[in-house]
């Protein structure tokens, strides 16, 4: 394993994008054998509510040159909703012109030979840089490290957004004292639409605003709407207020909020 920071950045690295599924995306450089195998770098790949994320340590396999093609199909078995297999002809036609190039040091759009292959979403992927990876301590799925961690628990948004901001979350009926707030939930983003699942709003987005300043509007928001759960998240760029749908509604599905009374 070979963390791909470590190579030198060449001009001419191109990758061929072989395949690739819920978790891993396989590419080469080069499809001249050697000991009649080729090398193909696996690397690690996190579906998120925010689109796909590249992971950063690849993972480099020797496959049998003439089984390539078996290989990615076997690979990325199309059971797997999100597996997709690159056009095997054209690789056939590389390999016999013995094409070859520098394995680069992160794949980005320019460097990938087959971009046609690829989907808007891993594509959209290249535009980003790559993150470290983890398993969802729950389902197992891969996921942005350090995303959404807690109770020391990395997870994946899905189940964070079940757990922390489900039932059994941290939800407060008052405005929060000042030693709370140090003790609330952190998260990279609140994802709108997995909300819905939970029924909660989010009800105040606070971006760039000094934490004194911060703190004083999310209370006065929480002292100003009583009789409503409220729950009070750090972002990356600030705080999400968090509101529970009063629970008479979650039985009629999602119907607008009954009377949003002023
Ligand atoms: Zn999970």
């Amino acid at each position: 394993m070979t963390p791909p920071t470590e190579l030198p950045v060449k001009p001419d690295a191109r990758a061929y994008v072989l395949g690739g599924n819920a978790s891993t995306l396989a590419f080469t450089s080069n499809l001249v054998p050697e000991n009649r195998q080729v090398t193909a770098w696996l690397v690690p790949l996190a579906w998120t509510p925010i689109g796909v994320v590249l992971g950063e340590n690849w993972q480099r396999v020797g496959v049998a040159a003439d089984n390539l093609a078996g290989w990615t199909d076997q690979t990325f078995d199309p059971s797997d909703e999100r597996s997709f297999v690159s056009s095997l002809r054209e690789l056939d036609l590389l390999a016999r012109i013995g094409w070859s190039a520098a394995v680069p040091s992160v794949l980005t759009e320019e460097v990938v030979v087959n971009a046609d292959d690829l989907s808007d979403d891993v594509l959209d992927a290249f535009a980003h840089p790559p993150e470290q990876l983890t398993q969802c301590a729950i389902c197992r799925r891969t996921c942005v490290r350090d995303h959404f961690v807690w109770n020391e628990r990395r997870l994946c948004a899905w189940d964070y957004h079940a757990t922390v901001f489900g039932k059994r979350g941290p939800w407060r009926d008052a405005p929060y004292e000042e030693r709370l707030w140090e003790t609330i939930p952190h998260a990279a983003y609140v994802a709108g639409p997995l909300l819905d699942d939970v029924a909660v709003d989010a009800v105040l987005a606070i971006d760039g605003l000094d934490d004194e300043l911060a703190h004083k509007l999310l209370n006065e928001a929480i002292a100003g709407d009583p009789g409503n759960a409220h729950l009070a998240v750090r972002t990356a760029g600030g705080y999400t207020l968090l509101r529970e749908r009063p629970t008479e509604q979650t039985t009629t599905g999602d119907g607008p909020s009954a009377g949003e009374t002023r």
